[in-house]
């Protein structure tokens, strides 16, 4: 199939059928999907990306849909990749939680798009991104990546947003939790959801503390936490405030091109990466180090020695 002139001219319009087609299009990962992606990418970057993660049942669908309507009332349409939301990680959404995503994902300023992690081999992060990219061409004014806080993919694409939030709970142990999770690092503020619960304010100023531990080397922005009870509607705001600040404060100092050419050389490299991957273990692929393995007893060969030769081989097919 080669792409249709008025696939491209229908998603340059916003029309959500198309938007959802090229996404369509670009996880089938066939040679279309690279196609579109180079037709429409004059179109990309105007779309501010915010990731928001987190342990899983934290609340990061809860302040997502929150968050859309602080959006829609300033007249802002948003685009929102949920990788996994039903993984057994997150112990799945709840009826009521999913109806109310499908509900907002009907309003026409609102586009949801569920991505699965299974069965990719390591290229979610690309193909999430891809899916901001065409999100992004549609001219929507905002894009949040929702993913939960476990896996270096799920890490890797939150952290390819412009304001990556952190959202935690004061359920005990959880800022610990996060600091093993590399979620620390990652973080542009906090959340800390579920201020209703007991502990909240405990639970901050733990996080407080872990955090005047850390040496950030970027003197003019330091992580904020924001206390929020998501369900309550209570905190959204200041969130959407802070996501703001954010904002201006990469703009102020420059960081946010020097964080877009960052994200822009990762996407090269995640694209060089998962092409080399597809080409050593596609069939003919495995089958060319099958080969070279079925005669293969253990010697005093280096197996080192032996990867190399089936490396020589592969570069002999780029
Ligand atoms: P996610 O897995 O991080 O996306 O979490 P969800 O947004 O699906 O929320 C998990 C559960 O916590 C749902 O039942 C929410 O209604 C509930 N929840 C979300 N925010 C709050 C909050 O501020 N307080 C309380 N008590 N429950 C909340």
């Amino acid at each position: 199939m080669i792409i249709s002139e008025s696939l491209v001219e229908k998603l340059l319009q916003k029309d959500k059928r198309s938007v959802a087609r090229s996404i369509s299009i670009i996880e089938s990962e066939n040679s279309d999907s690279s196609e579109l992606l180079k037709v429409i990418y004059h179109k990309v970057g105007n779309a501010y990306r915010i990731g928001i993660t987190g342990p899983p049942g934290a609340g990061k669908s809860t302040i997502t849909n929150q968050l859309i309507k602080v959006f829609l009332n300033e007249n802002k349409t948003v685009g929102v990749i949920a990788v996994d939301p039903t993984s057994p990680y997150t112990g799945g959404a709840l009826l009521g939680d999913r109806v109310r995503m499908n509900e907002i994902g009907l309003n026409p300023g609102v586009f949801i798009r569920s991505m699965a992690t299974r069965g990719s081999l390591g290229g979610l992060s690309k193909t999430a991104n891809d899916a901001a990219d065409i999100i992004d061409a549609a001219g929507y004014d905002y894009i949040i990546f929702e993913t939960v806080g476990v896996g270096q993919s799920e890490l890797d694409i939150a952290q390819a947003a412009d304001s990556t939030i952190v959202v935690l709970v004061p359920e005990s142990g959880d800022s610990v939790q996060a600091m093993k999770a590399g979620l620390m690092e990652i973080a542009d503020f906090f959340v800390m959801n579920k201020s209703d619960r007991p502990g909240s304010e405990q639970a901050i100023t733990s996080l407080k503390t872990i955090l005047m531990m850390k040496n950030y080397e970027d003197k003019l922005w330091f992580p904020t936490i924001i206390k929020a009870t998501a369900v309550d509607n209570k905190g959204v705001e200041d969130i959407a405030n802070e996501i703001a600040r954010h904002r201006k404060y990469l703009l102020d100092t420059g960081n946010f091109q020097k964080r877009r050419e960052n994200h822009f050389h990762m996407r090269i490299k995640e694209i060089v990466e998962d092409r080399i991957k597809k080409i050593l273990w596609s069939s003919e692929g495995q089958r060319k180090i099958h080969s070279s393995l079925d005669s293969l007893k253990i010697s005093d060969i280096s197996p080192y020695k032996i990867a190399d030769e089936i490396l020589d081989n592969f570069k002999k097919q780029l």
